[in-house]
């Protein structure tokens, strides 16, 4: 008879927010950590004991999750010839790159985005792809897709990025949606444009069909005549659409009277949907004056999460038209969330951007250390939130016995 390995895993601390209560955690508790000696029995964790042992007491948690990325884009940054635009500018330069997506290029440039966000620490990872103008899908889809099912050291998902006016047409609607394999998702890029009812209309027909989630780059601009955010909560609750749904940028939402403000928020919370904070992105496209900015472009993160929506940051683009710099690492995306949006401590309310909302808005189980597999957790060389979030290196916390 095989009998259990356990180990001990001496004074290290665990965020509470991934421990469920009543459990058999128990430890020294304070600055949002319990701390003590994690039990491992057969590679899992099991529980934590009061530790008598005084060493770093470092902090273990479950991987990252990245929930809104374009890997399809990424690292095209140094064959542009000018950078540096507001938004329109930057989807014309990158339309022009894609002269230059050829099988290679575009799969080579995928992975190396991918493995910098396994190197990162991230367990989960959902990348939009463009679609372009025709019904089936584009050759980049087509990789990305066989890109998902070889990859094993994290889970890729992916979300197609369709036009929202060609989606109006139904027979296109149904043709793209037919060329989405189970597990990935659904989305469009709304900003204000004709047809734009009808585009969402068959979106969420045709997702209710094949039980696909949603996820939209809505409103991504500063002007308060968009307002894609209501129309989609409003179809959103007319309909009951059961899966999840996110959406990214949200960025006009800053600029609406206060009223309209509080009823498109309480909308949102009703119907369950996620919003996407994005900050580098918006920080370098938004906002753009010819001078130095005194905009922010970015959406109400406080107010959101003070309303019960659940917010999300993510990466968005690194190192593309739309954004010349950046790393995709989920932690860095935060860190720059908690600069533009001016996101206060206790920050593992925050931490919950990259990591539980963002499960849930990838239709994802919330994480979670009780039963964890330790490939699944990461050792982090920080004993506090501000140090963790500012940089501190992460390893798989299965590396811990090696050593
Ligand atoms: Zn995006």
């Amino acid at each position: 008879m095989k009998h259990a390995s356990q180990r001990t895993l001496p004074d290290l601390r665990v965020p509470t927010i991934f421990v469920k209560p009543q459990t058999s955690f128990s430890g020294e508790e304070g600055g949002g950590f319990l701390r003590g000696d994690v039990v491992v029995v057969d590679n899992r964790i099991v529980g934590m004991r009061p530790s008598d042992k005084h060493l770093d007491g470092r902090i273990l948690m479950p991987r990252l999750v990245e929930a809104h990325c374009h890997l399809d884009k990424c690292h095209t940054v140094e064959r542009m010839a000018v950078v540096g635009g507001n938004l329109e500018q930057a989807i014309l330069a990158q339309r022009q790159d894609k002269a230059n997506w050829t099988d290679q290029d575009i799969l080579s440039r995928a992975k190396r985005g991918l493995s910098e966000f396994v190197t990162a620490g991230t367990g989960m990872v959902r990348s939009h792809v463009d679609w372009g103008d025709t019904a089936p899908p584009p050759r980049s889809w087509s990789l990305m897709c066989a890109l998902a099912e070889e990859t094993s050291q994290t889970t890729l998902q992916l979300s197609a990025l369709v036009g929202v006016a060609q989606m109006s047409d139904r027979s296109f609607a149904k043709q793209v949606v037919a060329s989405i394999p189970d597990g990935h998702a659904l989305g469009a890029f709304v900003f204000g444009q004709d047809g734009l009812e009808a585009g969402l209309r068959n979106i969420f027909d045709c997702a209710t069909d094949r039980g696909l989630p949603l996820d939209f780059h809505v409103d991504e601009g500063l002007s308060p005549d968009l307002n894609g955010l209501e129309l989609i909560a409003n179809i959103a609750l007319e309909t009951g659409f059961s899966g999840p749904i996110l959406c990214g940028h949200a960025v006009s939402l800053a600029v609406h009277p206060t009223a309209t403000r509080n009823r498109i928020i309480e909308k949102l919370s009703k119907a369950g949907i996620c919003v996407a904070m994005l900050p580098t992105t918006n920080l370098y496209l938004q906002g753009r004056n010819g001078g130095t900015p005194t905009m922010r472009g970015i959406t109400l993160a406080k107010e959101l999460d003070q309303a019960g929506v659940p917010v999300v940051v993510g990466t968005d683009n690194v190192r593309d038209a739309f954004c010349p710099v950046g790393r995709h690492d989920p932690m860095y995306a935060l860190e720059m969330a908690i600069l533009g949006a001016h996101l206060d401590s206790p920050f593992d309310t925050w931490l919950k951007t990259i990591t539980t909302n963002a499960c849930l808005a990838l239709g994802a189980d919330a994480p979670s250390l009780n039963g964890a597999p330790l490939d699944d957790v990461l050792l982090c060389d920080a004993t506090d939130f501000s140090t963790l979030i500012s940089g501190a290196s992460r390893r798989p916390a299965n590396t811990y016995f090696e050593v």
